[in-house]
């Protein structure tokens, strides 16, 4: 199985074939927006032009073929709380959203889901069998404070067993650029264990290069998946800065890219 890209209604999409339903992650084209912001940010609070952001989304929407107005969105604070969301949790764009979240999840029918990153880790999961799903933010602190494990509990809440959730990890800073400190190699130790030191590389000064994708990998094994579903970008944020916002390339000057994940519209039987 394997990431693929399509275009549709003008907005590239990167999909995974693990993943049965409506869903993708975004690039930085196919929008509206200038300057920094060119062309297709969704992030509310970047200081883009809102017009230009909610042309954006609608035309996220009819790529994707979902209804705006039912869009329920994440509250990204880098802790690890996922929410189990229905359609109570849908909100306009640009109106206020008070509940901490990097994560939701849902088992109602249509529902679209959204997150959203810029070298963090976006990660899409889903249980085909019984239509669940969920959109989890996981930069580094998420990652450490695992996150995966939230979002696994509670899609094993709404029935989910772990063996047949299937998961997508998108694009991401990589472990070509992801130098880090000691303090986010000691958490990935503290978070992980010994199985840490698979995914630091230390280098000569001190520092390190982490692989948080390949470290959520692992962990979403650890919390009952298969590895045949789970599915891994291997493009990195930082190195495609014409394709995708990179936190650290634009030093914060930047859009926001998202991914989006719909449970089918009628509820499969069991299986
Ligand atoms: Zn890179």
């Amino acid at each position: 199985m394997a990431f693929y890209e399509t275009v549709s209604a003008g907005v590239p999409l990167l999909k995974s074939s693990l993943i049965p339903m409506r869903h993708g992650f975004t690039t930085r084209l196919g929008g509206v927006s200038e300057g920094y912001c060119a062309s297709l940010n969704l992030g509310e609070h970047r200081g883009d032009d809102p017009e230009c952001v909610r042309e954006n989304y609608r035309r996220l929407a009819a790529a994707l073929d979902f209804d705006l107005h039912r869009l329920v969105y994440t509250k990204q604070l880098h802790g690890n709380i996922v929410q189990i969301v229905t359609s109570a949790d849908s909100r306009e764009l640009f109106t206020p959203l008070e509940t901490e979240r990097d994560g939701i999840c849902t088992a109602e029918p249509d529902l679209p889901l959204i997150c959203y990153t810029a070298d963090c880790v976006p990660i899409l999961l889903c249980e085909p069998e019984r239509n669940l799903a969920a959109a989890v933010h996981s930069g580094w602190r998420s990652t450490v404070r695992d996150i995966a494990r939230s979002a696994v509990g509670a899609l094993a809440s709404l029935g989910a067993e772990p063996e047949k959730l299937r998961a997508a990890i998108g694009p991401a800073i990589g472990k070509c650029c992801f130098e880090v400190g000691s303090d986010v190699a000691d958490a990935m130790r503290a978070w992980l264990g010994s199985e840490a030191g698979s995914f630091l590389s230390p280098r000569p000064d001190g520092k390190f290069l982490a692989d948080l994708r390949g470290a959520s990998k692992l962990r979403l094994m650890q919390l009952g998946l298969r590895e045949e579903n789970i599915d891994v970008s291997d493009e990195c944020t930082m190195c495609s800065p014409e394709k995708y916002w990179s936190h650290r390339v634009t030093k914060g000057l930047r859009g926001s890219q998202a991914a989006v994940i719909i449970p089918d519209r009628r509820v499969r039987d069991a299986i």
